[in-house]
């Protein structure tokens, strides 16, 4: 649950005085001093009494400490009783409009010595008195307000006003407590959105604040009033869900929120599209203990991921769980390319017409000496910010190169090699010197490798980006776009780049089928495509009916689990024989359909 609206502002924008003002009766500058001195004999709580004109106006404060204290002294009353109060009051005293903030007075009094903390001060409305504030009360509405403010600080997201990671850990052991007492289950969803990092990327971070913000919004309508979201980190939300009945009722969660992402997110006056992937687990059929259960929704979310991201999946035993100890995995990372660790797997392209194998793309892989073989979703983003990834990525072009010579002198049929490049990579100034080298290395013929770059690399520094690219395809390898349709695709600046192939995004493959905004958004893509005479490439086709609509849509290339999971060298070999050898009977499929 978040913080409700009218608790935020009064945190972050300062109410006006009149929460303080007092009603208190005004003497006149007539008055005498005994009839006052009387009021606050009568009233022990009286801290002040202001003074004011025939008009109302006010013309200062008798402070009941200064002149009580005046009477106490011998013979005082015989000398002053008579005497008119204007005579005892602080002139000086500090008048306020009552629209006037409580900062703002408060600098005012500071400005004027402290002194005006201890007499108070007036507050009146068109010129006129209406009441009067304390001191004390100023300072205990201030200090309580830092505290609201420093507990705010310390326990919501900034950006989203969500409770954070601090607040969520605590309302979370809170309601386990709660469950067992009352034997009761609790949902954890585990939120995590795809590709966010295009549109970083590609945006710059102020537009990526604005979608985390519309996201924390969205999610927030998906929950009830008692369920707590929350923002982990980046684009990581996680939501408690008390009281669930069964797993059905999680499942109507996820896909509610999977749907509420559906509708067009107008960020910025720009039409983007967002998924997400989300993991679940249960208390207590997963685990009875808050971090575990994090843990398993966590792996749950990767689980959904894997499978294509924008879906749900729930935590399953003997799925991989993955330790958030991010700072080993760094220092793992340091070591993967000396200790030989890093592998790369091959997924095949093949053609729409015809069903033939043209390229694959090379994946990278990590067999970790403890965790087992990891995908790029477990260290690419560590790789990347801390610029590991410019050295991986260097030698994922080498491998790649080496291996298609290999298989060539090994007597295969040569066939393009895609490669993935981190926008860190691609702006170095070495970069096309690099790749250069690497050919001359290798003797790879440049027009077999392929650099699968992402819209966000565009985005900065154009000239530069439209220099660099010149320079590659002047080398004679080919440029692919990779992703495409996640960022924010500006189709404009494509027009000023030599780029040879789009790969469409799995999201918008993904179930095809039924979706027909997808369908409409990949035959405006192709349109694009044709008229700009790019190649386009489906990524993402698990099913027949992707492939179908795929092809009918106006794609060239494909490239899915349909035909093959990314695959090790030596696997590769083998599935393209097999392939190759039924390459017939699929044509007539492919044909067919
Ligand atoms: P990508 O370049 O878009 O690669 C496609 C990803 O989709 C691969 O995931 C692939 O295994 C997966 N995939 C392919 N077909 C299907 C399908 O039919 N269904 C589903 N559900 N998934 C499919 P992978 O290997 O986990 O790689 C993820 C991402 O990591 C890549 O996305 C790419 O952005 C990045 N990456 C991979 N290798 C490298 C690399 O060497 N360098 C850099 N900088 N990034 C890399
Ligand atoms: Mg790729
Ligand atoms: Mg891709």
């Amino acid at each position: 649950m978040t913080l409700p609206a009218a608790h935020i502002s009064s945190i972050n924008q300062s109410p006006t005085v009149k929460l303080l003002m007092r009603h208190v009766q005004p003497s006149h500058e007539h008055d005498a001093c005994l009839s006052v001195l009387e009021i606050f004999q009568k009233n022990p709580n009286l801290f002040a009494i202001p003074v004011v004109n025939s008009e109302g106006m006010p013309l200062g404060i008798v402070d009941r400490h200064l002149f009580v204290e005046t009477f106490i002294k011998p013979y005082a009353r015989e000398l002053y009783a008579k005497r008119k109060i204007s005579e005892f009051m602080v002139e000086k005293a500090i008048v306020v409009d009552m629209g006037t903030t409580i900062d703002d007075v408060s600098k005012i009094i500071i400005d004027a010595g402290m002194q005006h903390m201890v007499i108070g001060f007036i507050i009146t409305e068109n010129g006129l008195y209406v009441g009067l504030a304390n001191g004390h009360d100023l300072l205990n509405e201030i200090m309580q307000r830092k505290q609201e403010g420093l507990f705010y600080l310390a326990h919501f997201d900034q950006l989203t006003n969500l409770p954070n990671r601090l607040l969520f850990m605590d309302r979370l052991t809170r309601a386990l407590g709660d469950a067992h007492r009352k034997k009761s289950a609790i949902g954890l969803l585990f939120i995590d959105l795809d590709n966010f990092k295009n549109f970083n990327d590609s945006m710059g971070h102020g537009f990526g604040d604005q979608i985390l913000i519309a996201v924390a919004n969205r999610l927030t309508s998906c929950a009830r009033e008692v369920d707590t979201v929350a923002r982990l980190s980046g684009d990581e939300f996680i939501m408690i869900i008390e009281d669930i009945d069964n797993q059905n009722s999680l499942d109507i969660l996820c896909h509610r929120i999977l749907d509420s992402m559906k509708s067009p997110w107008e960020v910025m006056g720009r039409n983007v599209f967002l998924t997400a992937s989300i993991g679940t687990s249960v208390y207590p059929h997963d685990s009875t203990e808050a971090g575990d259960l994090i843990l398993k929704a966590d792996a749950a979310m990767y689980e959904a991921k894997r499978g294509g991201r924008n879906a749900h999946t729930h935590f399953k035993t003997g799925m991989r769980l993955y330790s958030m100890d991010k700072m080993t995995l760094e220092n793992d990372l340091r070591l993967a390319i000396e200790r030989n660790e890093f592998e790369l797997f091959y997924q095949p392209q093949v053609s729409v017409d015809g069903g033939g194998v043209i390229g694959m793309e090379a994946l990278i892989r990590w067999n970790h000496p403890e965790r087992g073989l990891l995908t790029p979703i477990h260290f690419i983003e560590i790789a990347e910010k801390t610029g590991l990834i410019i050295a991986i990525g260097k030698w994922v072009v080498k491998e790649a190169c080496r291996q298609h010579q290999e298989w060539i002198q090994c007597g295969y049929q040569p066939l393009r090699i895609s490669v993935n490049i981190s926008p860190l990579q691609f702006y170095q100034t070495s970069f096309c010197e690099d790749i250069r080298s690497v050919l001359a290395e290798t003797g790879m013929m440049p027009s077999s490798l392929e650099l699968e770059l992402t819209e966000g690399m565009f985005m900065h520094n154009i000239d530069n980006v439209v220099k660099v690219l010149n320079e590659l395809h002047d080398l004679g390898v080919l440029l692919a776009i990779d992703d495409f349709g996640t960022g924010y695709s500006n189709l404009s600046y494509l027009k000023r780049f030599p780029i040879d192939r789009l790969k469409i995004d799995q999201s918008f493959v993904r179930g095809i089928e039924n979706e027909s905004t997808n369908m409409e958004i990949v035959r405006t893509i192709s349109n694009l495509a044709k008229t700009m005479s790019l190649e386009l490439v489906a990524e993402g086709v698990e099913t027949a009916d992707e492939m179908n609509i795929v092809g009918m849509c106006g794609c060239d290339f494909m490239q899915g689990y349909k035909f093959s999971k990314p695959l090790s060298s030596s696997d590769f070999l083998l599935w393209r024989s097999e392939y190759e050898s039924t390459l017939d009977v699929q044509t007539v499929i492919l044909k067919a359909s």
